[in-house]
């Protein structure tokens, strides 16, 4: 009826109307949450494959919201992007990530390498290089001990920028991993040119690994794919005794994901290491 359309059509503006309010609301509070000090790094370690080997570990990006708590990346990374704050708060990540890592390189893991996640907008950036080698030099960091991730859409998108970007990326002496592998549309031919070190098989394939054969013959064919491309391949999202013998019975590389260690802030990370790693 009329009545009850009205009704909903009232509902729905002013859901939207809440929902806007929300957003507007959280990206004021996004604002200053840097000045705040609201953010924070969880890692979570990387394993070598079969032999469990603790190879580093990737930053990942928390914010203590004064009123909501504990947020994490996919609340929010969307909305830094779209109003630039991703930039600043991406060289906070870079920098802290890289504080941590020179701290476990003077405990002894100098062949350790921290992780960090590159949103579209950063990668893009102008400034990225010149950040990314200010921010070795200030914690006196060997490039070999850090890695950038970049999502396999991202590196896609406007090859000719990109391929220029890793090639500079790379030239820096820091390794660079796609991520989300599988998810995105690269012709094997850019593959082949790509200055990358690193596949990262997107949890999506990993996830339904022993529901079904599809999934497992698409790793199979990521992992031969980078050992003819010469690339380590690492499977994200590992939860079951089950994922981590079909992975490692593929041969590969490594492994990451809860079972063998979940995100834990940095003065966990050592003692979380040493719950042993399945076999
Ligand atoms: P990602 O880079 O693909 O990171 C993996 C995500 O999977 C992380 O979620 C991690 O906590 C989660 N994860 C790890 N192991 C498992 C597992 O075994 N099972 C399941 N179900 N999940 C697992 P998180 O921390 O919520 O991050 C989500 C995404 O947000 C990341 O996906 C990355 O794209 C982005 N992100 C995180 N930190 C940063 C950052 O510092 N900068 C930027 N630009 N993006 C970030
Ligand atoms: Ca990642
Ligand atoms: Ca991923
Ligand atoms: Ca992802």
């Amino acid at each position: 009826t009329k009545r009850s359309g009205r009704n909903g059509y009232h509902f729905f503006e002013a859901s939207m109307n809440a929902n806007a309010r929300n957003q507007l609301q959280l990206l004021q509070d996004l604002r200053g949450a840097l000045q705040r000090k609201e953010f924070s790094l969880v890692y979570q370690p990387k394993f070598s494959s079969p032999d469990g080997n603790v190879l580093g570990a990737e930053a990942l990006l928390r914010w203590q919201h004064p009123v909501r708590g504990l947020i994490g990346p996919d609340d929010f990374i969307g909305l830094a992007e779209r109003s630039g704050l991703i930039v600043p708060i991406g060289e906070w990540v870079l920098d802290e990530a890289c504080r941590q890592m020179r701290v476990w390189y003077e405990q002894g893991h100098s062949k350790w390498k921290m992780a960090v996640n590159l949103s579209a907008l950063q990668f893009a950036h102008d400034g990225l290089i010149d950040v990314v080698r200010a921010t070795l030099l200030r914690h006196r960091l060997p490039a070999q001990c850090l890695t950038l991730e970049v999502t396999e859409s991202t590196a896609m998108h406007d090859t000719a920028t990109s391929m220029e970007t890793l090639q500079k990326i790379s030239d820096l002496g820091v390794d660079i991993s796609i991520d989300d592998f599988g998810t995105g549309y690269s012709s094997l031919l850019y593959l082949k040119r790509l200055p990358a070190n690193e596949l990262k098989i997107d949890r999506g394939f990993v996830r339904d690994l022993t529901h079904g054969t599809e999934d497992a013959a698409i790793v199979s064919a990521i992992v031969a794919l980078g050992r003819t491309l010469n690339l380590r391949i690492v499977a994200e999202g590992v939860e079951t005794q089950l994922q981590q013998d079909f992975l490692t019975s593929v041969g590969c590389d490594a492994l990451q994901g809860y079972l063998m260690g979940r995100p834990v802030p940095a003065d966990q990370f050592m003692t979380a290491l040493t719950a042993d790693y399945p076999q």
